[in-house]
């Protein structure tokens, strides 16, 4: 596991951080970024502006024997820095803690080599951070699981029988994994209203969102040798928000006997920053306790979640500002990271640098918690009322709908950013 570094409470940088920004200097996420005119490479998003790591790799700062004499930061993917490993992801954390610190001179007295390397946020692209050749799709809250199990079968027959005992998921689509702040195209497909004889074509009518997060695999398993969990979190670099766009009516006609399949591919959305593990440490909690207790290959000594706490906001295009219709937290996931990556391999499938295995929909007990639409309208049946006296049973167009995240700690945040999306009608 990510070992503890200095003490969080005594890192400051020179860079002004306002203590509601989620990039202080005990976060560091990496991305990857384009300037204008510029080709995309590495940064991390430090209050805010980014510091360019393509640059700071040319001048040297990443030479210890950690990065095994390779570039990682000059890319347009995060995919070799993945590939290397927990060592030098440390390594790195530790150099740009040290150069961002208030207490290191190299670029905080040096105005030519500071216009260098930062780049003020607002002013760039950001782009998918990885190239993400799988995309799995878990489904680990038990009272999302619950809830829609509810409305498919009823009360008692809610979860089945072997959600208690392995991790659920499907695989999902990786080439319609977008970044934050692209728009969303409502799809078409088939539906088929529950009394009609037959099915019809045309755009979903019941647009959804699901609030999930997702970590990125760093490095990857052989074909045939499955992770054991004691190794498991040496393959999980970092973590992102995530919108799990879905098309109800597509899915409920589609989805019997092998799962979703068109209802979620038009589109995934992840934001733009990898906070890793070691960011995340100081907000680790253990996972609670499972009952009944998994079988052995799912069980760790001191298996983990964090205290993450999510929200999404929905911004009609009537709306001024926007209007929170979730307040969950990722502990509310039954399954561990761990348990999700070792199940996964247990076959022998083989994972790669930049995988995305995603959590699920995210919801808790309240109803406040409840995830996506499906389960805070019952199905369109509550109709939400919104701020303004506008209602939703579902997504319509020229919404847009952002998910956000952060851990608190005692005077500064380690967020994630935002992972928003408009919703676009179908061409
Ligand atoms: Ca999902």
């Amino acid at each position: 596991m990510p070992q503890r570094g200095v003490p969080a409470m005594s890192l400051k940088s020179f860079i002004d951080v306002s203590p509601d920004s989620h990039f202080p200097i005990q976060n560091l996420p990496f991305g990857i970024f384009q300037p204008r005119g510029g080709k995309p490479r590495a940064g991390v998003a430090i209050g805010d502006l980014i510091a360019d790591l393509s640059v700071l790799e040319e001048l040297g700062h990443f030479r210890s024997p950690e990065f095994q004499g390779q570039k990682v930061f000059s890319e347009d993917s995060l995919n070799a820095l993945l590939a290397i490993g927990r060592p030098a992801w440390r390594k790195a954390r530790a150099v740009l803690q040290r150069l961002l610190s208030s207490e290191t001179p190299i670029l905080r007295d040096n105005a030519r080599l500071r216009a260098r390397v930062f780049h003020a946020q607002k002013s760039v692209t950001m782009k998918l951070p990885a190239r993400i050749g799988n995309y799995t799709d878990f489904y680990s809250s038990y009272h999302h699981a619950h809830n829609v199990g509810t409305m498919l079968r009823g009360p008692e027959n809610a979860l089945m029988p072997n959600w208690k005992w392995l991790p659920v998921a499907y695989h999902g689509r990786a080439s319609s994994v977008v970044v934050s702040g692209t728009d969303v195209l409502r799809p078409s497909g088939q539906t088929k209203a529950p009394d009609a004889g037959a099915p019809i074509f045309g755009a979903t009518k019941s647009l959804d969102y699901e609030l999930e997060m997702a970590f990125l695999v760093g490095p990857g398993n052989s074909l045939g040798e499955p992770v054991p969990i004691e190794r498991a979190t040496d393959h999980i670099f970092g973590l992102v928000l995530m919108n799990d766009w879905s098309a109800r009516d597509i899915q409920a006609w589609e989805y019997q006997p092998l799962g979703p399949f068109l209802a979620k591919n038009f589109c995934t959305s992840i934001s733009p920053w990898i906070v890793t593990l070691e960011a995340l440490e100081p907000f680790r909690k253990p996972l609670p306790p499972q009952d009944p207790a998994p079988l052995p290959y799912l069980r760790a000594k001191n298996d983990f979640t964090f205290d993450i706490q999510l929200e999404a906001q929905l911004q009609t295009s009537s709306m001024n500002a926007p209007h929170v219709i979730t307040r969950t937290n990722f502990q509310n996931l039954y399954w561990s990271m761990a348990q999700q990556l070792v199940h996964h391999t247990v076959s022998g499938c083989n994972l790669e640098p930049g995988d995305l295995l995603a959590s699920g929909t995210i919801s808790g007990a309240s109803e406040e918690s409840r995830a996506c639409m499906l389960e805070l309208t019952w199905r369109g049946a509550n109709p939400l009322k919104l701020s303004n006296g506008e209602t939703r049973k579902w997504l319509e167009d020229g919404d847009r709908l952002t998910i956000t995240g952060w851990c608190q700690g005692d005077d500064y945040r380690v967020g994630f950013g935002e992972v928003s999306g408009r919703i676009l009608r179908a061409v």
